[in-house]
């Protein structure tokens, strides 16, 4: 059995940003537990042609580990794993990191007051446990009629297939998400036909991205001053967006308006042009950014399909009209499980109950994202209702940490040897939450993957993330029960 006081799950942004604060902390005795065998979470696992943030780089990436050297605006994934991977080296956590190592299971043992896992490297116990296993890290796949018999080759954005022979063949990509708009036009040109199966067009944004010249990376090494206050504008640049996206939605209609002149600046056929205008309010759905996506459908060897699937067949996909076109690759960017929560189904608290059916019942919920009721001692990062249609979420992740370090911090002081959100300070929570969501851009009527099939939005922070981050600079130990590490401990129940 491995004993630590803290257990983190992901090595991705959560996962890294934790064991670096703790390190810096002076807190030395936690293991971060990572299933894949490479560092970076999203930027490891997403290989995808043109895979790059839509956040600058200068954003979207560590306060305290600013990165001078970034060759541009927006960074390609492999910068970006890279990036993840010189913190580790950078902050000296690496000897703390179990690659390879997938947990399986987790519980909490109420006699113990210790968390007890499973892992594919052997069980573990630890007092804390630290999810940051991703929001966006479980593929979503429809599933289509047919689909089993088909003869060539079938992969999701986020497991790209890279023997796959795509050079001068005929493949579909379904959906038209972040991904979609991202590996377009990466295959566009490969292919000899490019079939774009659309259930709704997305708003799509002008992408100010560029190279980052030698001099001002030579500034942002000399003049780390300077750096910060680029990402302080880009920060202020993206927060104001919050203003129209969570008070006024009316102030959307000029974003609304510079998306729409995009649209018909890039495309001229009227025909294709009504097929990609959006028809839900900009900022309900994530707000995409291309220069070179709408140009890629405007080719010759491209076409948006807008009739729905009916079947995919042994050599192609069939739509609703009865049209049958002949594949030999069909890409599925249709994003990620989010609403259910499913990488942490596996985790089980008070009384065995599973995170899965408790969160089923209810909706998934968690007191500042963080804390859950019946699950002592644990905190997601990025969990529920912490997703950004505006922002970083890195900001947010920060934010989230600094709050378990100060949970630590009250713990060590009162010598305490649980904690756990009151069922009544997590329920005022999200009430609160949702009355917010009510008034703003994510409820105006469109379908997303933010929302529950209830129609519930468990996923987004409806608000300013400053105001998060305010909320989570101090653990206010009367938001929960607290056991002393003397008290005495339930009797274990007979088997
Ligand atoms: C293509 C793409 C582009 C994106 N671009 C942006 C952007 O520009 N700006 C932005 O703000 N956000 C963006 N996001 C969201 C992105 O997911 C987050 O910004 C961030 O990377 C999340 O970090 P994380 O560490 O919480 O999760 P992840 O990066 O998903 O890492 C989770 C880690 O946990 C591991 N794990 C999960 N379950 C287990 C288990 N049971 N046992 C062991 N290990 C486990 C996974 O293998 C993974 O390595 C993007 C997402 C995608 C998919």
């Amino acid at each position: 059995m491995n004993d630590v006081r803290i257990a983190i799950i992901g090595a991705g942004f959560s996962g890294l940003g934790m064991a670096i604060r703790l390190r810096q902390a002076g807190i030395d005795d936690f293991v971060v537990l990572e299933r894949e065998h490479e560092v970076g979470g999203t930027w490891w696992v997403n290989s995808y042609p043109g895979c790059q943030c839509d956040i600058p780089s200068h954003l979207y990436s560590f306060s305290f580990a600013p990165n001078p050297n970034w060759s541009r605006t927006y960074s390609p994934q492999e910068e970006i794993q890279r990036y993840l991977h010189e913190c580790v080296d950078r902050f000296g956590v690496g000897s703390k990191i179990r690659l390879g190592c997938d947990v399986t299971a987790a519980e909490w043992d109420e006699v113990d007051r210790r968390w007890r896992l499973e892992t594919s490297a052997g069980p573990f116990r630890a007092q804390i446990l630290v999810t940051g296993a991703g929001a966006l890290s479980v593929p979503s796949r429809p599933s289509l009629p047919g689909l089993d018999d088909f003869e060539g080759a079938t992969f999701h954005s986020s497991q790209w297939d890279h023997g796959a022979e795509l050079d001068g063949s005929r493949v579909a990509v379904i959906g038209t998400g972040a991904s979609a708009i991202q590996l377009v036009p990466e295959i566009q040109p490969r292919v000899e036909r490019l079939h774009l199966f659309q259930r709704t067009a997305p708003w799509v944004f002008p992408r100010t991205d560029r190279p980052i010249s030698n001099a001002e990376r030579w500034l942002y090494r000399r003049v780390p001053l300077a750096q910060r206050l680029v990402r302080g504008a880009v920060y202020a640049n993206f927060e104001s967006r919050a203003v129209a996206m969570t008070v006024d939605t009316r102030l959307l209609k000029p974003f609304q308006a510079i998306a729409r002149r995009h649209l018909h600046r890039q495309v001229e056929d009227p025909e294709l042009r009504a097929k990609l205008e959006p028809t839900y309010l900009i900022g309900c759905k994530r707000i995409l950014v291309s220069n070179d996506y709408y140009p890629a459908l405007t080719q010759a060897n491209a076409e948006v399909v807008t009739d729905p699937i009916r079947a995919v067949t042994r050599s192609g996909i069939v739509t609703a009209d009865g049209t049958e076109r002949e594949l030999d690759a069909i890409v599925f960017a249709t994003g990620f499980k989010v609403a259910e929560w499913p990488t942490l189904g596996f985790v089980r608290g008070r009384e065995g109950a599973r995170l899965a059916d408790v969160w089923h019942e209810r909706g998934a919920q968690a007191y500042l994202g963080t804390a859950i009721a019946g699950f002592p001692n644990m905190f997601s990062l990025l969990g529920p209702g912490t997703a950004l249609g505006h922002n970083s979420v890195v900001y947010m992740i920060e934010s989230q940490i600094a709050y378990v370090l100060d949970c630590l911090r009250v713990m060590d002081e009162r010598s305490l040897a649980a904690v756990e959100v009151e069922p009544a300070v997590q329920a005022a929570y999200d009430a609160e939450i949702q009355a917010r969501l009510k008034n703003t851009v994510w409820a105006s009527g469109c379908a997303s993957w933010y929302l529950h099939p209830s129609g519930r939005n468990p996923t987004i922070w409806p608000s300013f993330t400053f105001s998060f981050r305010r909320r989570t600079r101090r653990f206010d130990p009367s938001d929960y029960r607290l056991e002393a590490a003397h008290a005495a401990r339930p009797a274990p129940v007979a088997a």
